[in-house]
């Protein structure tokens, strides 16, 4: 089970603004909690709100038109959104480790990488020179890079994107973060070395408790790797379960297209099953469910009013109208 609450994300709301035209609410009172050595899964198409989520927890937006514009992120009782930036660069460096799905931008061009692993290591660990100089090489050689000290001495532009992948996990992963935010960690990255970082990730998560949030498209990584999973659409949470609980019965439509989507092995399905449609815009949200215009059992009611995220019991939250309907006649 779970243990002590690590991260405790409440009503967060992200808006962009879009100049004259106002602005757009991408993260829409999402609220979750990791625990120390839980690895939770988000995940949704592109354009759901996931990387968004993310970067407001790190409170990266800085460089984007987005904004937090309410909510409370807590990490390990500290309220990350009243935090200084200098505070948040200390958190960013000794409590939370984020890796990007594009690694080149967090790597410093102008240094080689033995010698950002080896500062990183030195200003968060309290370990000596040698000793980082040591951990630097060990982190390279973990995430699969086969000659650790050649590579050390390259510098970013001369590793392809797979290597600078891997040195950029080595890096998130090398301070022993209690936090790991990991976003699409290894969809660049071939099946044998997406393995690799997996178990690397899985390590951490046994040896140190690390609490990760794991958000990717593959749910094949998200059954292997979860305890939890909240999917995510239009910006908001639409359902949040179990892992098993949500593979074996998915109760969201929504839900229910992403796991009807993964090829089955071998059922010699050539053409996938998938949700017809696409992310709406956040500029026009269809009034009630967002996911109304897409979904096979949109009734009339749907379009109205937006469905509440309701607690279903089991640790499962769910928020369209027939479950709940469903749900109400059961109890
Ligand atoms: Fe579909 Fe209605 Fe449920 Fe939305 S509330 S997911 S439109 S059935």
């Amino acid at each position: 089970m779970p243990e002590e609450l690590l991260l405790d994300v409440r009503r967060l709301r992200t808006e962009f603004s879009q100049g004259k035209k106002g602005s757009v609410v991408a993260v829409n009172d999402v609220s979750f909690q990791i625990h120390k050595g839980e690895i939770l899964g988000l995940v949704g198409e592109s354009g759901c709100g996931k990387s968004v989520t993310a970067l407001s927890i790190m409170s990266l937006l800085k460089d984007t038109p987005g904004k937090i514009t309410g909510g409370e992120v807590y990490l390990e009782g500290k309220n990350l959104l009243e935090c200084s930036e200098e505070e948040m660069r200390k958190i960013r460096g000794e409590n939370v480790s984020m890796i990007f799905q594009e690694a080149m931008s967090s790597l410093n061009p102008a240094m080689r990488v033995s010698a950002q692993l080896v500062e990183a290591i030195l200003l968060h660990t309290d370990k000596t020179r040698r000793e980082a100089e040591e951990h630097a090489l060990k982190m390279l050689a973990q995430v699969g890079i086969p000659d650790p000290a050649r590579v050390g001495r390259s510098y970013p532009h001369q590793l392809s994107g797979g290597m600078s992948q891997r040195v950029m996990i080595a890096m998130a992963m090398s301070c022993d973060p209690h936090l790991l935010i990991a976003d699409e960690p290894t969809t660049a990255l071939d099946v044998t070395i997406q393995a690799q970082i997996l178990d690397l990730m899985r390590k951490i998560q046994r040896e140190i408790h690390t609490g990760i949030l794991l958000i990717t498209h593959d749910l094949g990584v998200v059954a292997e790797m979860c305890s939890r999973v909240i999917v995510m659409y239009a910006g908001r949470i639409v359902e949040e379960a179990p892992v098993q609980m949500l593979f074996y019965e998915p109760m969201h439509p929504y839900t229910k297209g992403l796991i009807a989507s993964v090829p089955k092995l071998g059922s010699g399905v050539t053409s996938l099953p998938s949700i017809p449609g696409s992310v709406p815009d956040l500029s026009m949200m269809p009034p009630g469910c967002k996911f109304a215009p897409r979904c096979r059992y949109a009734q009339d009611r749907c379009r109205e009013e937006e469905p509440p995220l309701a607690e279903l019991g089991g640790g499962r939250k769910c928020r369209c109208v027939l479950v709940q309907d469903k749900e109400a006649t059961v109890q």
